[in-house]
């Protein structure tokens, strides 16, 4: 018999498909708007040159071999991860407060947080924003935690719905989960304020919920590491419990090498040490231990002064590259006599811009003007550049007409 025969075929992946479309395109003019990686003025991947560094210094060094690493990671790297996203005078970190392991990129360290909260904490549901990044609903689908969404993105505003956001919050059954992205949030672009993130705090501490972050672009939303950490560390700072997927795939350009973390903040030390034993046995049974690459080429800069200054600067450069993009668009637009308000550009922050633009205007984009983008009207905006900013433009402005 055929044991398969049943099996349905699956869609394609909308942010993966958008690619090979891309890709298949002949076009000159070609845009890519759908690309979740960082581009250069001139279209092309980056490697930072710190990474390089790194690496050529790694190949040298006699004490690198290609030994298993242990199942929670490469201790330096998890260390140095640990403090570069909850500060290096972080209490939690003095107080042994933090269960950390190494994991397989952003996906990675949520997927084995998911599957530690579903089998250990049995939570009703996980609150997830409306809209957020596709594969967070699946990552919990797949541990059997029930997805529920709550209100994030306000069309008319183009900005946060923080009421309807809270009101859920307040209705959400004793014991859920709250998945957040602590900065640069994906696909709109809009983050809470801090004051927008205190009420949103107090909401999560009075109902003893369970803060979930997704940090996949500290130091991409402003340039600025601490900055990008803002959010993570008040909320510790108020005496949370959360857990903290961190992800190097965007800020250090090392996509392809899966290199994150998981933090789990606990209140004592105790705690911590049988949560971390815990979250050892769900990484042994589902890939052993991890990658050790990426491991080692961030141990490298973090651990070493100037090459983590020279990884910073450029960094930030990056960071200001798609922030001069959305100042180029924004300007492309009105000085094509766009109707309507278009600051939501410059405003929104991080990869990606949320336009506000149809399913049928995304239409126009991709088949008229080759401009390749999501259909709910995320553009990266790392697709954009000096070559290209006004060709966009146009393309925007012709598929409102
Ligand atoms: N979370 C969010 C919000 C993301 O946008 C991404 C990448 N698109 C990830 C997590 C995971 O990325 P990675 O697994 O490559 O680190």
């Amino acid at each position: 018999s055929n044991k398969f025969g049943h099996i349905q075929l699956a869609p394609p992946d909308p942010i993966l498909g958008t690619a090979v479309a891309y890709n298949k395109d002949p076009h000159p003019n070609k845009v890519n708007l759908g690309v979740g990686a960082y581009r250069t003025n001139e279209g092309k991947p980056l490697i930072f040159q710190a990474v390089r560094e790194a690496e050529r210094a790694l190949i040298e060094d006699p004490a690198v071999n290609h030994e298993y690493l242990g199942i929670d990671g490469h201790e330096g790297f998890v260390r140095l991860a640990r403090e570069l996203l909850l500060g290096a005078d972080s209490p939690a970190i003095a107080e042994h407060r933090v269960a950390s392991s190494q994991g397989i990129s952003g996906t990675g360290s949520l997927r084995i947080g998911a599957e530690f909260l579903s089998v250990y904490l049995h939570p009703p549901c996980v609150l997830i924003s409306e809209p957020t990044w596709g594969n967070h609903i699946t990552i919990f689908e797949k541990v059997n935690v029930p997805v529920k969404k709550y209100p994030y993105w306000k069309l008319e505003t183009r900005g946060i719905d923080l009421d309807g956001m809270l009101a859920a919050l307040n209705e959400a059954p004793a014991g859920s989960v709250v998945l957040l992205h602590s900065c640069a949030h994906n696909p709109t672009g809009v983050d809470p304020t801090h004051e927008q993130w205190e009420r949103i705090f107090e909401v999560i501490l009075a109902r003893d919920l369970l803060a979930f972050f997704d940090s996949a672009y500290q130091g991409f939303a402003t340039g600025d590491l601490e900055a990008d950490a803002w959010a993570i560390r008040s909320f510790i700072s108020r005496g949370g419990q959360c857990l903290v997927s961190q992800s190097f795939a965007k800020n250090a350009g090392l996509y392809g090498e899966r290199i994150g973390a998981l933090h789990i903040v606990c209140t004592d030390s105790d705690t911590t040490e049988r949560v971390l034993s815990q979250l050892k046995i769900v990484v042994r049974a589902m890939y052993s231990n991890p990658p050790l690459h990426g491991a080692l080429i961030m141990a490298k800069i973090l651990g070493d002064p100037a090459l983590r200054e020279n990884w910073q600067n450029e960094l930030r450069g990056v960071a200001h590259r798609i922030i001069d993009m959305r100042r180029a668009l924004y300007e492309g637009l009105i000085k094509l006599g766009i109707a309507g308000d278009w600051t939501h550009i410059t405003s929104q922050i991080g990869m990606f811009s949320y336009t506000g633009l149809t399913p049928a205007q995304c239409e126009v984009m991709i088949n008229k003007w080759h401009c390749y983008m999501l259909k709910n009207g995320r553009i990266s905006m790392t697709g954009i550049n000096t070559h290209n900013v006004e060709y966009v433009a146009a393309a925007i402005k012709d598929s409102l007409e």
